[in-house]
């Protein structure tokens, strides 16, 4: 599958929002976003000008879709799966997003990022209920167990992001016993404990227009 290969921080430039994708450095005072906050290279003469009403709803979809790191055709297929479940689609766009397995390994503290979360499951270092899951968008169930397999509790990149890792209260659908490298999904996230950074609702009016 394709990937965006190309300067990380240069993507939260242009959102001119932090997306976290650098691990330990995007909490540093090295962080791309905190030392040049504008946009990129030729946008920046654009960006200064008020943005449209089609510009503002593309940057929110474009923002949620590079905080998780996705494709847009991965991206759209969330979106026409969240609007065929019950309930508000926003929510269930971004519940569906939450408790993919590489988010899920990246919120417990495993992984500096949801690239390197992604890279973990990847390579068949993460177990769900003690089997093998080696598929990234795996969606969580509540009650699953998430753990980091034995002979991959070594991994130098594992240890250092937990121990830089910052436990929120808003993410505490998920129980973490990091001494066992291992964690639980207590609940699906509530809409209070899914991301509150991005309006939702932009997303919907972008792709229903
Ligand atoms: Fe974004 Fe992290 Fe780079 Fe900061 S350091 S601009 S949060 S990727």
């Amino acid at each position: 599958m394709a990937r965006y290969l190309g300067p990380k921080c240069k993507l939260c430039r242009r959102e001119g929002a932090k997306l976290f994708l650098k691990g330990a450095r995007c909490y540093s005072s090295k962080c791309g976003l905190e030392r040049k906050n504008n946009p990129p290279g030729e946008q920046r003469r654009r960006f200064r000008a008020k943005m449209s009403d089609y510009g503002t709803h593309l940057r929110e979809k474009q923002k949620a879709k590079r905080m998780y790191g996705l494709l847009e055709k991965q991206f759209k297929n969330y979106f026409k799966k969240a609007t065929k479940m019950k309930g508000v689609t926003g929510e269930n766009l971004f519940r569906l997003l939450e408790t993919r397995l590489d988010n899920v390994v990246f919120r417990m503290g495993f992984a500096p990022s949801r690239n390197s979360a992604r890279q973990l499951v990847n390579h068949g270092h993460i177990l769900v209920d003690g089997k093998k899951v080696d598929i990234p968008s795996y969606i969580v169930k509540d009650g699953q167990c998430i753990e980091i397999r034995d002979r991959s509790r070594q991994i130098t990149i594992i240890h250092q992001a937990m121990e830089s890792h910052k436990s929120l209260d808003q993410f505490n659908w998920l129980e973490v016993h990091a001494e066992e490298f291992k964690g639980y999904v207590k609940n699906l996230p509530t809409k209070e404990q899914l991301p509150q950074e991005i309006d939702d609702r932009l997303i919907v009016e972008f792709y229903s227009k």
